[in-house]
């Protein structure tokens, strides 16, 4: 099956089950201060849960695109080294509000793993909250009986509350979760493992890939916890992670969700593509350069085309640092020193034809926007890296050089810190975080200067290394968001 059709089919089975299929939200979230990114299927439901809005269809079923990179999710450190977690990613959910629950849940997904995907049933586990007796918390004894109807009970595995207890907040909704994973292995290597030793191994082919919720309990101010009078069903499944197993792959990267921009990658800058690459081996920068790349490009695109420019600050800062992240990756270790990231946008439009739109309504704009800022970003990158080459002042970075990289060369911190691990050196953070508020303070000073009847305020100073001009830009939003 190709991902398309993963991704249909998973919409389809739970419509026949009387779902409704609703739109993915924007991946960028405003109005909410305690979240810039939307970061899991749930978020654009949360006032159904709290009780706050009107439920319309008591069942429903999407694929949300996600983001993990800031917050309580920060998954950006593991992507192109791992296999398995990506900056966005596509979240396949089905709710139930107030309607069915634990039950169906737990019948369905087994149902369309199994019969319709077609996933052998002893390559699968599943996970079970243990109950946490001094948070009074009871356990789900209710899901572990409906699980041992369809799996083996040596492949139940109990959990704890940090990966078998979902809470919103620390009042509002909550209840146990039951996680399914994927044994990847060979039939030979399961063989090794016994039961709950072989999901909990930190095998890196034995992914979880769905999570389902079951929010049965409210917490109150006082702690105290109160049964739900309606209670709900939020599923997330990892989209890509189930197209890789499907797909027979042992990276998601193999699978034709990233294949089409790792090959462009590959054939544009003239490097092969080594997906089995270990590391300190031959091939292996260049493979994570190309995965780094073709993941975070659907980070930015995504973002950019749901309204947040890059920025320098909070979200778009956020996604700025992505970009010169990716755009430090092609030009260190693909040799592509030229803007090249803008030429993946339409290749990814592409794809997400009549999956997600927005990306390709908008994607000349968007294609502008990421040169621009490679443009940007690739005047002083050179420079930058030269200087960070030439350093010497032993195993950690000087706060003040690395804040000189920042301020100067447009080097996010955080790229600074990547740099000197595979150097093996490490960043004198406290240092940096000094010299950032020094500059801050004395900016402060001088953001205001009264001059009599007018107040002058000074542009942000580095908004020089933005190369674009943002009302043109803004226009131009205005222009697409018509389209
Ligand atoms: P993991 O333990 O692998 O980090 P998680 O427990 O943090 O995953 P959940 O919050 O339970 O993930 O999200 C539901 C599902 O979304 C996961 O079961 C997984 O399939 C998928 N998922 C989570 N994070 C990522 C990511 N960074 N990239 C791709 N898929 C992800
Ligand atoms: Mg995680
Ligand atoms: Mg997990
Ligand atoms: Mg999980």
């Amino acid at each position: 099956m190709t991902a398309k059709e993963i991704r249909q089919t998973f919409l389809e089975f739970f419509k026949s089950k009387g779902h409704h299929i609703v739109p993915s939200a924007p991946i960028v979230v405003k109005n909410d201060p305690t979240l810039m990114f939307t970061n899991a299927g749930m978020n654009q439901f949360k006032d159904l849960f709290l009780g706050e809005a009107a439920v319309k269809y008591p069942r429903v079923v999407d694929t949300q695109r996600c983001l993990r990179v800031s917050g309580k999710h920060n998954d950006l450190e593991e992507v192109g080294i791992d296999t398995y977690h990506h900056t966005m990613f596509e979240m396949l959910g089905n709710w139930s509000f107030g309607d069915y629950f634990k039950k169906e849940a737990i019948a369905w997904s087994w149902e369309l793993l199994t019969e319709v995907y077609k996933i052998p049933k002893d390559q699968l586990y599943v996970s079970v909250f243990e109950g946490d007796e001094k948070e009074g918390l009871p356990k789900d004894t209710e899901a572990y009986e409906l699980w041992k109807q369809f799996v083996p009970e040596d492949r139940i595995v109990l959990g704890n509350k940090k990966d078998n207890f979902w809470e919103m907040g620390d009042t509002g909704p909550c209840g146990p979760c039951s996680e399914i994973h994927v044994d990847c292995r060979s039939a030979e290597e399961r063989k090794d493992g016994k039961g709950k030793s072989l999901v909990n191994a930190d095998h890196p082919q034995v992914i979880e890939i769905w999570n389902n919720v079951f929010m049965q309990f409210n917490r109150l101010k006082d702690g105290s916890l109160k049964p739900l009078p309606n209670k709900h069903v939020d599923t997330g499944m990892g989209f890509e992670r189930l197209v890789r197993v499907l797909q027979g792959k042992s990276s998601n990267y193999d699978t034709d969700v990233f294949q089409t921009l790792i090959q462009y990658i590959s054939d544009k800058s003239g490097f092969e593509y080594v997906s089995s690459a270990e590391p300190g081996q031959k091939g292996w920068n260049e493979a994570v350069a190309m995965r780094v790349m073709a993941d975070h490009i659907r980070a930015i695109s995504f973002v950019i085309a749901d309204g947040q420019l890059p920025s320098n600050n909070k979200a778009g800062y956020v996604i700025r640092r992505i970009l010169r992240r990716a755009v430090r990756y092609a030009y260190t270790f693909l040799n592509l020193k030229e803007p090249f990231l803008n030429q993946l946008v339409p290749v990814l439009a592409d794809q997400f034809k009549g999956v997600f739109d927005e990306l390709y309504h908008q994607k000349d704009f968007v294609q502008k926007v990421v040169l621009e800022e490679e443009v940007s970003f690739l005047r002083t990158l050179a420079t930058g890296i030269q200087r960070f080459e030439k350093y010497e002042g032993g195993k950690v970075i000087d706060g003040n050089f690395a804040f000189e990289l920042y301020d100067t060369f447009g080097f996010p911190i955080d790229l600074t810190e990547l740099m000197a691990r595979e150097k093996g050196l490490s960043v004198d953070m406290e240092g940096f975080n000094k010299a950032l508020e020094e500059q801050k303070n004395r900016s402060r000073a001088a953001t205001t200067i009264d001059t009599g009847d007018w107040v002058i305020v000074n542009e942000d100073r580095e908004t020089e290394f933005v190369g674009y001009d943002l009302t043109e830009l803004e226009t131009e939003i205005i222009k697409y968001r018509k389209v």
